[in-house]
């Protein structure tokens, strides 16, 4: 384990390019460093090592209950580990807010689906997008109103991309769950992100919307975006990593190709009395 790491993403002095982080291969988008993580004494997680590499779709799986969405959400800065650090395209993340984290270029899908429910499906989709552009979240109709429009169309193609685009005007509160979702995908990709976390995008979803979603995620993949992926679905995972990293009682069991991982004993193991894998 490399305490330096804690040690030094705690020193605000330290320059972030002079830390003695592991960078990972030169095409690590994401390098998850040494994570421990413990809620009043359980260890959600211990030693979570983890590279995400450029263009890679990368499905973390394991039984409920095994740090998965702690994981996330130490990503994305709204989770502090109590060690170890989260390093993104060379850029020390922890200690930064989800929203710096976020301009930096990490968008995400949550598990329980956040999105502003008083306003309309399309301008939920304008919001990021337009945070993106002025750096806040705010509607601003001061703020350059040619390239709103701009935003406007492309808010409408993504929402389309998700089949979304019969419920532009629909209150987001007037949302099924599985929609929910599926709108929170567009407000992310609308972001462009340099990579996209998903927290069981399909839960909740009938077959029929998991498969269009799990086409979506594929047409996405094709176009190279870095996105890590939670999945229970086991049919989702397998259709759409490059490689799976297995976490089980907070610890990284095994990492590999979907065959590899399939094969594993260890994974097996760890989900007895679960699904079959
Ligand atoms: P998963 O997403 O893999 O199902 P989680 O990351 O949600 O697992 O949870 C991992 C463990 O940490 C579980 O035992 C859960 O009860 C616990 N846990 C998660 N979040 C908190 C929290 N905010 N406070 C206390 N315990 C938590
Ligand atoms: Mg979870």
């Amino acid at each position: 384990m490399n305490m330096s790491v804690a040690e030094m993403t705690m020193t605000e002095d330290v320059d972030s390019e002079e830390r003695n982080f592991k960078r990972g291969t030169p095409n690590t988008v994401l390098h998850i460093d040494d994570v421990h993580k413990s809620f009043a004494g359980l260890h959600a997680l211990s030693d979570v090592d983890l590279e995400v590499r450029e263009g890679e779709t990368h499905a973390i799986i394991g039984p409920n209950g095994a740090g998965k969405s702690t994981l996330l959400n130490v990503c994305v800065g709204r989770l502090k580990p109590d060690l170890g650090a989260v390093v993104f395209n060379g850029q020390v993340l922890t200690g930064k807010s989800p929203h710096e984290i976020n301009q930096l270029g990490v968008a995400r899908v949550f598990q329980t689906p956040e999105v502003f429910p008083d306003l309309t499906v399309l301008e939920n989709v304008m919001v990021p997008a337009l945070s993106r552009r002025d750096g806040s979240f705010t509607l601003n109709p001061f703020r350059r109103f040619s390239s709103e429009r701009a935003i406007r169309e492309e808010a409408e193609s993504v929402l389309e991309s998700v089949g979304l685009q019969a419920q532009l005007t629909t209150h987001a509160s007037n949302m099924s769950r599985g929609d929910k979702r599926r709108l929170e995908l567009a407000m992310g990709l609308i972001q462009h992100p340099r990579l996209l976390l998903l927290d069981e995008p399909t839960a909740g979803m009938a077959r029929h919307d998991t498969n269009a979603t799990i086409d979506l995620l594929m047409k996405i993949k094709e176009g190279g975006m870095t996105k890590v992926i939670i999945e229970h679905d086991m049919h989702v995972v397998f259709s759409l990593a490059d490689r799976i990293s297995v976490l089980a009682g907070g610890r990284i069991i095994a990492q590999g190709t979907p065959d590899e991982v399939k094969n594993n004993p260890k994974v097996k193991e760890a989900y007895l009395g679960e699904e079959q894998v």
